[in-house]
């Protein structure tokens, strides 16, 4: 691998800047192109921390329709989503798995409502339809699916490394522009093409920020099945069955405007009491379920007049801005892949326009060559993410690579032996930032 020092002054083809799935998702697919075509192009992927550390790792994990967006009638959105939904449960079956939802309903007229809008979901989904849904009855239920999201920005790393890209953790990006990009250290690095994938760290007045909040109880109950609830006030909150160490139930999420910067990211304690209230109105014997953790992130979503933030939409913009740089905004995780060749056109389009690299897009077929399970024993989990995920600290072990930070309350004593593995640092910072507040 390369160091940025050796880098300095170097050209590339593509500088991407910003490690979540957006900008891994697009160094795989011009790497990709680059590979098939023999019309090799360099690549160079840069992320300030690790791989997965914004949205795309602290995130519902979910890869869905979005069955609420069809309140909002975001038909086209809902639609790709499927589509997209499809593809990725065929390339990547060791990340994304079919997961069962049943949709908590009050009274007659909620049945027939959501009744018919999972009827038009399926519709929708077509031949991409997972499993038989329950329109009618006692309990309505559909089909989505489930993923460890920062293992798919991970898996995408290595795939555009495998296929030739330079990708690099902690380097912090201080300038952009039409020519190159400007690290923290001073360091530059020339492109024919620059790309912001920064996501909620763009500054675009065309952005707004909302943050959404989960928060983790212990399983509520043991059927490995979702819950859907959808809330008086528009919002969407699911009970997800969660955890590979310990079985916990990610409950969430929040839509809340945030006014802070996009480096201090925290649950209120008015979203805990509200996560907690649902919670307790349908769950009443999980009143009392202790809180194992809990994390926000931010959605950067396209600014609508007069709308809230919960119906705002979940479109994407990918465009070049005033300097020439290529800015990826808004989205959904499910449809990165969608987003990633539509970048990755624009891209190809002003550095080799006569290369015919516009003409193919082989992420929509081409399996992930070195996807693998993750192992589930302390010990080799502990390997795998230091050599194959390039995990470098306590905090991304533990909140990234295997989101074992909310499954349990830990104590110092516990997480000791993991430390030792990134050189025993880490274990107060963690403890004071991640142990939840009641
Ligand atoms: C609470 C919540 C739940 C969601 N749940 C779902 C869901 O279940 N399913 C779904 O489809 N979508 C979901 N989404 C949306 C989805 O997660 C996002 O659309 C997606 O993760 C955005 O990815 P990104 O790569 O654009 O941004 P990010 O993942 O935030 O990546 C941006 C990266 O840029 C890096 N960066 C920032 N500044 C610099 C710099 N100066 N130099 C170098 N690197 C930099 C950051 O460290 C970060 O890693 C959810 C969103 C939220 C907020």
């Amino acid at each position: 691998m390369h160091s940025i020092e050796e880098l300095a002054g170097q050209h590339f083809d593509a500088v991407i800047v910003g490690g979540g799935i957006n900008g891994a998702g697009l160094a795989r697919d011009l790497a990709l192109r680059g590979s098939i075509s023999g019309f090799r192009l360099r690549i160079l992927l840069l992320e300030k921390s690790f791989w997965g550390h914004g949205t795309s790792g602290r995130n519902s994990h979910l890869i869905h329709g979005g069955l609420r967006y069809l309140k909002n009638f975001d038909f086209r959105l809902v639609r790709e989503a499927l589509e997209e939904r499809g593809r990725l449960l065929r390339l990547c079956p060791h990340t994304v798995r079919p997961l069962r939802f049943e949709l908590t309903c009050e009274g007659l007229f909620d049945k027939l409502f959501y009744g018919a809008g999972i009827a038009l979901y399926d519709i929708l989904a077509g031949h991409h339809r997972i499993g038989a849904s329950s329109y009618f009855g006692q309990r309505l239920s559909y089909w989505d699916a489930a993923s460890d999201s920062a293992a798919l920005v991970i898996d995408n790393v290595r795939e555009a490394r495998h296929y030739g890209a330079t990708c690099l953790w902690g380097r912090p990006v201080k300038r952009l522009w039409n020519e190159g990009v400007e690290l923290t250290n001073g360091i530059r690095v020339k492109a024919s093409c620059v790309i912001d994938a920064r996501g909620p760290w763009i500054q675009s007045p065309a952005l707004r920020l909302v943050r959404g909040s989960h928060i983790v109880l212990p399983r509520l109950y043991p059927e490995n099945y979702a819950t859907a609830h959808f809330h008086s006030d528009g919002r969407i909150i699911f009970f997800i069955p969660w955890g590979d160490l310990h079985p916990v139930t990610l409950i969430g999420t929040t839509d809340v405007d945030h006014g802070a910067s996009a480096d201090q990211v925290a649950i209120s304690g008015g979203e805990i009491d509200y996560l907690r209230a649902i919670t307790a109105r349908l769950f009443p014997h999980a009143a009392n379920f202790p809180l194992l953790g809990s994390f926000s992130s931010l959605r950067p979503l396209i600014s609508t007049p007069g709308r809230s933030a919960t119906s705002t939409s979940r479109e994407h913009s990918i465009a070049f801005n005033a300097q020439g740089v290529l800015e990826i905004q808004g989205g959904k995780y499910t449809t990165y892949r969608a987003m990633a060749e539509e970048a990755a056109n624009k891209v190809v389009a002003k550095i080799a326009p006569e290369a015919g690299l516009g003409a193919i897009f082989p992420t929509r077929e081409q399996p992930f060559v070195v996807a693998t399970e993750r192992p589930r024993d302390v010990a080799a989990r502990l390997d795998f993410a230091r050599r194959e995920e390039g995990c470098s600290t306590l905090e991304h072990f533990m909140t990234c690579s295997t989101n074992w930070a909310w499954q349990k309350r830990w104590t110092s004593d516990e997480l000791r032996p993991i430390a030792a593995a990134f050189g025993g640092v880490g274990i107060d910072e963690f403890l004071s930032r991640y142990s939840p507040c009641s």
